[in-house]
């Protein structure tokens, strides 16, 4: 039995004010939440005081990223105990924005992932193709060796939640189908079955990301290897966030 989790990544948004005004409306609106697993995952600057912010509630703290090493000369990055020091509990590794913007690629991503769940911290992983990837039919392609360089026995599957985003509905309101995002989602559910066997597999979240809105999130989430989303933009409004929530507190106690 895995339990529904929901993320939001705020990506380069919200200053200090605007965000305890995001978490207190997120707050208190969380009525509908019970047995969902909610995370958000605010920039780097915010996560003291919105540890503050979430303490007794049941939303967890994440980051967007960090750096492989514990400390040293990296100008500009955070390491994974700095940010387990502000209060995160789960750090996103490989947001397609790391990959492509920022040059991230299977290698270095493998070290992050076990930095995080070497500490302690989980991993919220991402993985999926670009469009041009897509229409020349190369998606499987791609995605296996994102999951098979990076994941492996030693990265703690209990430590571990994967997230298919595929890049063409990131940030642009085209969604996969929930056929398209199933059929994914039980591939990379097959590969992590080849590394963590069939029952470890089994109890990894495989989350959904890519213009996830109150819309178009219980079709989404009705799908049986969809555990949940990680959200981008409609996480910035409360009132949505808790409305993908909702839906996903519905879809899976029909499950
Ligand atoms: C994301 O950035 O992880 C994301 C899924 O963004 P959006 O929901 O805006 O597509």
């Amino acid at each position: 039995m895995r339990t529904p989790f929901i993320a939001g990544n705020w990506k380069m948004h919200k200053t200090l004010a605007e965000a305890r005004e995001l978490v207190a409306g997120i707050r208190n609106g969380l009525t509908n939440a019970s047995g969902i697993d909610v995370l958000i995952c605010p920039p780097v600057q915010l996560l003291f005081p919105i540890a503050k912010a979430v303490l007794g509630t049941k939303i967890m703290l994440g980051a967007q990223n960090a750096h492989e090493a514990t400390h040293g000369a990296f100008t500009g990055e955070v390491s994974v105990p700095m940010l387990k020091d502000a209060g995160c509990t789960h750090v996103i590794i490989g947001h397609s924005e790391r990959r492509l913007l920022f040059g991230e690629r299977n290698d270095r991503l493998a070290r992050k992932v076990r930095a995080v769940t070497g500490a302690g911290l989980t991993a919220v992983y991402c993985v999926g193709e670009t469009l041009a990837e897509r229409e020349a039919g190369k998606t499987q392609e791609v995605v296996r060796p994102q999951v098979d360089e990076v994941l492996g026995r030693d990265v703690q599957s209990e430590r571990l939640v994967v997230a298919y985003e595929p890049v063409w509905a990131i940030g642009t309101g085209r969604t996969a189908t929930p056929q398209q995002a199933q059929e994914v989602h039980g591939f990379i559910r097959s590969r992590l079955g080849s590394i963590y066997g069939p029952t470890g597999a089994a109890n990894i979240r495989v989350l959904y990301g890519g213009s996830v809105k109150p819309d178009n999130a219980a079709g989404l989430l009705g799908q049986p290897d969809i555990d949940g989303a990680l959200v981008g933009g409609a996480c910035l409004v409360a009132a949505d966030f808790l409305a993908i929530i909702s839906a996903a507190s519905e879809a899976f106690s029909r499950q």
